[in-house]
């Protein structure tokens, strides 16, 4: 058994200022998730001198609308949107884990996957989807965001932290035990942090607009977001005109 020295029990929940972070590592399931979810909130990252690395589990090879599109060529264009995409919003470090598009569970291999990544990265804190469903947007509970949010909390504990879990880590990888301080969760059915993404909207319309294959067909995307992220502003008590991003915050020290 590990005491709690090493590994302690989750504190109360509190936001780590910018100033005591240095890295953020953004686990998501598919290209795009990271730009629709938090583009406007990584650029403020970046802005402030913080590196931020993607891991993106999937190629998105499900995705796309265009039907005469060669599927074989999917996860290759998808993972260059991703990097053209990261690039408007300040994130010159992409990583992808090449699992199948919409088939991701949160199994103990995931969960090894996203272990090693952190540990490899060693990010102050994490950005991942909810495990939970959201009944008032259907689309952000995706079964493989479900997943991925899933696994990537376990990944952050106890599995990064324990340098029992996972052992081959360190013993063939060198990669020693990590400790995420802290973890935001997007798409959650109850955000309780807010950021004021009002200047960093253009640059989250970018970073979508990258995923042609995705958004190439939406015209009223700008729109569409800006109608949602206004209504998330107006949830987190900011005036008028604001545009704003949620988060579950979640002390993981
Ligand atoms: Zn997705």
């Amino acid at each position: 058994m590990r005491g709690p020295a090493a590994y302690p029990l989750p504190r109360m929940a509190g936001v780590l200022e910018t100033c005591e972070i240095s890295r953020i590592l953004s686990i998501t399931a598919h290209p795009d998730d990271v730009d629709f979810a938090a583009a406007g909130t990584v650029a403020r990252w970046t802005d402030a001198g913080i590196e931020v690395v993607y891991c993106v589990v999937t190629d998105g090879d499900a995705g796309g609308f265009d039907e005469d599109f060669p599927r074989e060529e999917m996860p290759a264009l998808r993972r260059a949107e991703q990097v053209a995409a990261a690039k408007c919003v300040g994130v010159h470090d992409v990583r992808f884990l090449g699992y199948p598009d919409g088939r991701v569970e949160a199994t103990l291999g995931l969960r090894r996957d996203l272990a090693r990544v952190i540990r490899q990265v060693r990010p102050d804190r994490v950005l991942c989807p909810s495990p939970e469903r959201s009944y008032a947007r259907i689309g952000v509970g995706h079964p493989d965001h479900r997943a991925v949010g899933s696994a990537a909390l376990d990944a952050v504990y106890p599995d990064a932290r324990n340098p029992f879990a996972f052992p081959e880590l360190r013993e063939r990888e060198s990669l020693a035990a990590w400790t995420v301080r802290e973890v935001w969760i997007a798409g959650g059915p109850d955000p309780d942090h807010y950021v004021d993404v009002t200047e960093t909207f253009p640059r989250k319309i970018a970073a979508l607009r990258a995923h042609e294959s995705q958004t190439g067909h939406m015209e009223d995307l700008t729109e569409r977001l800006r109608t949602r992220l206004a209504g998330v502003a107006r949830q987190a008590g900011l005036p008028d005109g604001r545009l704003a991003e949620g988060f579950r915050v979640l002390d993981t020290a």
